[in-house]
């Protein structure tokens, strides 16, 4: 097996597509060098070495060392220098690399190969004896912190020390006798520690930082990262052995960091900076102000230290050519590491820049307009769910936080605004133009419109599909869902988190994108929906088979829903409109009623209303598909429970007091999901469905007979498991629909349908397309009845589930696609099977998550609906499955 890759000299082994066996670092330093671009000649060990010596109880495998000395010996031909040798040293850096960056996780040496006698040579060959000693010193430190496993805090002890005996504060005021004493307490330290000196053999260090970089894939922070980044330790590390050049050997040396367009705005200008006479970490370090790149850059900075194209003219020029290959040849934004060394370029790493939503954006946009790409592969540049942080507004990421407590990103974007407790409160000081965050341990359908009110709301308990995330998302409201630090104290009328205490009418600002709850008013961004943003979501309409549509009740979400390109609503859910407060009076009548007759009297007083309700639905989506959902939920849901509440309602309806509470007690069931709700409602009191059909039915009249576009509602039957419920369902809508088309002599076309939110309803989905001309996947239900894990509780222990790796995602945000995919994809074909046309659907939340759209393509659904500030994502995720 080979184990070892050479790059540098003008060529190499490897290239830019073997980032699995070499990692990102290593097959780009090999990808650079094919450019014939300067990369200082080294060799990359193979990640599956790395996987072989996990494998084999940490041994390397038998033919490596022979390997790496053929690699070694090829460096020390291209440099003119040999390793350990005395008058003429190579210096090598040791750095990890695996498939995926890993920021920082792993361990890094550099200046290896320097002992007592090579640390003479290389001041020779530098002439510089301050330098070689630093350098010696700087590597004493990091070998022995990464190697030999000393604390780093020793070495920086002794260094100061020093600093006081000199009576200097820094570095640069040490001269090269000064740090030759600094070596020599180093070593000592590490005599005393480890009872042995520290390794003068430059093999014996080789192996012991290769060693170091392959243990390092399995430190803590390393393990830590992977997991939240859907990393397998499987994968394991590269080591990439290099020789080192040095950005601090004088005023004609320097090192930086470059990217080839500004990574947070996207604007085409080349961004990073640089500083003279320095190594990397120094950069990084953050001690000394780096200098700007360019002279125009360095003007609007208003800086007055030279910037490189002023400073280092010629290395720019060149640098400049090097960094336009680059992004031509790899057709993205690079994200570029360099050194000058006495005035000669050296390229020591490029890869694709990280960048902000927005620069991805622009960037994906401009390179096809630069026709680097095409406007396919520009879809492809954006990740979807990236949008988010662009369709609300957001937290100004340069403006400080202070964390009050966190919990889930329910839902994204930022808010700002006063405390309040109750949804009245929220509705009245919101109705009154006040901005108000509602903080409740919990919501439920009576704070519907308190959180309309809100600008946000957080919730100290439930899920990410928790009736809280659920509607907030639906409205667009940012949320924080379960964030279990907070103590809601009513009676004080304050909230307790982290031994802070919040009263009511504080200002806090909520960041619904990361979930946190932060102090005071903190600055915001607003959203940009024109320019690039309309640019590629034109492009990714041009592709995409898939329609999307929205989960949409109110006229203001449907609107939001056709702003944001919305083909239509795939749910309206009629609940919703139920509890408005000049309704929910006939509604508990209602459920009050002792009988049919009773009953149907309520009943007609929420006819005209309902009606309404459609008639503005379908007035704005002007003539597109809108699915209509009939009652869903238990009943109980409408009733007040407390005896609080119950006086209150009665008081103001003039309903009995008694008798409320009564049926409130005789609905009460132990499991309400599995209750007697969605068309069990309609089975047991059609008269309530036939009501809800006859405003559906009755609105499309009114609509078509003012000359508008004839609107196709979608009537759709919730929680349907049996072909002979359909069936009965069907006969009701359609004997209904019948009676009103006729009064009205109008010619309105409507479809019967049914969610599919069952497992019994997929097995059985022949049945079901026997009397239903679409299917609406309900994924929210059918997770919940697939798994038995309940939606709303299931936050409690799901987040174990995921910490164990037994669950990869919660299957509330992304579908299982083995278990309730496997249902859908039974269900889409059962249902084929017997009517070829059926139209399928989903509308569970997952409709907006860009995997689980992914599996709605596979599957061949006709459209995902969501909710409709989900609808960009949706579509440009839609876009990115069908290609
Ligand atoms: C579902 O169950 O997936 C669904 C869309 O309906 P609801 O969330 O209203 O139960
Ligand atoms: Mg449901």
């Amino acid at each position: 097996t080979r184990w070892v890759y050479a790059f540098g000299g003008g060529g190499a082994d490897g290239d830019a597509s073997m980032k699995n066996l070499l990692g990102g670092k290593g097959a780009n330093l090999a990808e650079m060098s094919s450019l014939g671009l300067p990369v200082p000649p080294g060799f990359t060990i193979t990640t599956e070495a790395c996987v072989h010596y996990y494998a084999n109880d940490r041994q390397y495998p038998a033919d490596l060392k022979e390997q790496v000395a053929v690699g070694l010996k090829r460096v020390e031909e291209l440099t003119g220098k040999t390793f350990g040798d005395p008058a003429n040293p190579l210096l090598v850096s040791v750095r990890s690399g695996a498939r995926a960056s890993m920021p920082g996780m792993m361990d890094t040496v550099l200046n290896l190969g320097l002992n007592d006698e090579t640390v003479d040579g290389l001041a020779k060959l530098s002439g510089d004896r301050r330098f070689a000693f630093d350098s010696y010193r700087r590597f004493i430190q990091m070998y022995s912190n990464v190697v030999l496993n000393l604390d780093h805090h020793m070495f920086e002890e002794i260094l100061d020390e020093h600093k006081d005996r000199l009576d200097v504060t820094i570095d640069t005021a040490l001269s090269a006798d000064d740090w030759e004493a600094v070596v020599a307490d180093y070593k000592a330290a590490v005599q005393r520690e480890l009872g042995k000196p520290f390794p003068q053999e430059v093999n014996a260090q080789l192996w012991g930082a290769v060693g170091a970089v392959f243990a390092s894939w399995m430190n803590d922070r390393a393990k830590f990262y992977r997991r939240m980044h859907d990393i397998p330790e499987s994968w394991g590390t590269a080591v990439n052995v290099q020789s080192m050049v040095f950005g601090n050997m004088g005023e004609t040396s320097a090192t930086g960091v470059a990217f080839t367009r500004n990574p947070s705005t996207g604007e085409n200008r080349l961004y990073g900076e640089f500083l003279i006479n320095a190594q990397g970490e120094d950069v990084v370090a953050g001690i000394r102000t780096p200098q700007a790149l360019t002279r125009i850059a360095r003007e609007e900075m208003g800086e007055k230290q030279p910037s490189m194209e002023e400073a280092l003219p010629d290395v720019f020029v060149q640098f400049k050519a090097v960094v336009e290959k680059l992004e031509k040849h790899y057709r993205d934004m690079q994200d570029i590491e360099f050194t000058v060394e006495k005035g000669r370029l050296y390229m020591l790493q490029t890869r694709n820049g990280k960048r902000t939503a927005k620069a991805a954006l622009k960037v994906a946009v401009d390179l096809a307009s630069e026709g680097l790409i095409t406007r396919e592969e520009a879809v492809m540049r954006v990740e979807p769910s990236s949008l988010d942080q662009l369709l609300h507004p957001t937290i100004d990421p340069a403006s400080p936080r202070e964390v009050i407590t966190s919990g889930l990103p329910a839902s994204p974007g930022a808010a700002t605004g006063k405390v309040v407790f109750t949804a009245e409160e929220a509705e009245k000081l919101g109705g009154a133009g006040e901005a108000v965050i509602l903080v409740r341990e919990e919501t439920s359908p009576e704070d519907i419109r308190g959180m309309d009110a809100a600008r946000g709301i957080v919730t100290a308990r439930g899920g990410m599909t928790s009736h809280a995330a659920v509607v907030a998302r639906g409205m667009g409201r940012p949320c924080v869902s379960g964030a279990g630090e907070i103590h809601i104290d009513m009676k004080a009328g304050e909230f307790h988190a982290r031994g802070r205490t919040i009263k009511a009418y504080e200002i806090v600002t909520i960041d619904g994108s990361t979930g946190e709850v932060l102090s005071g008013a903190v600055k915001m961004v607003e959203p940009e929906l024109s320019g690039d943003f309309a640019t590629l979501m034109a492009w990714a309409d041009g592709v995409r088979r898939l329609k999307v549509r929205a989960n949409a009740e109110t006229a203001l979400d449907a609107k939001v829903a056709r702003q944001f390109g919305a083909e239509g609503i795939g749910l309206c859910r009629t609940e919703h409109m139920f509890f408005d407060p000049d309704r929910i009076a006939a509604v508990r009548e209602m459920i009050l009623a002792d009988d049919e007759a009773g009953r149907r009297q309520a009943l007609a007083k929420i006819l005209p209303m309902q009606r309404q309700d459609f008639v503005e639905l379908f007035h704005i989506m002007e003539g597109l598909p809108v699915t209509i959902r009939l009652l869903d939920p238990p009943l109980h849901e409408f009733l007040p429970h407390s005896e609080e509440d119950v006086r209150a309602v009665a008081e103001a309806t003039g309903l009995d007091a008694a008798k409320l509470l009564r049926r409130a007690q005789e609905l009460h069931e132990v499991n309400p999901m599995l209750g007697h709700r969605g068309c069990r409602l309609g089975v047991s009191y059609p008269e309530i469905y036939e009501m809800q059909v006859r405003a559906i039915i009755e609105a499309a009249c009114e609509v078509a007979a003012a000359g508008r576009p004839a609107p196709i509602p979608e009537i759709m039957h919730p929680l349907v498991a049996k072909g002979e419920e359909m069936k009965f369902l069907r006969q009701l809508t359609d004997r209904t629909a019948k009676e009103v088309i006729a009064e009205r002599k109008a010619e309105i076309q409507y479809q019967v349908g049914t969610m599919v939110e069952l497992p019994r309803a997929c097995v059985r989905a022949g049945d079901l397309a026997e009397n239903a001309e679409f299917f609406s996947f309900g994924t929210n239900d059918l997770t919940q009845t697939t798994f038995g894990i309940s939606r709303d509780d299931s936050g409690r222990f799901l987040n174990a589930y995921i910490e164990k790796g037994i669950f990869e995602r919660d299957p509330f945000v992304s579908l299982d696609q083995e278990g309730v995919g496997d249902l859908i994809r039974l269900a889409a074909e059962r249902g084929r099977a017997v009517r070829p046309n059926v139209k399928l659907g989903i509308c569970g939340e997952h409709g907006g998550d860009p995997a689980s759209i992914q599996f709605c393509e596979s599957v061949g659904l006709d459209y995902v609906s969501c909710s409709a500030y989900r609808v960009p994502i949706a579509r440009l995720a839609a876009a990115q499955a069908a290609i």
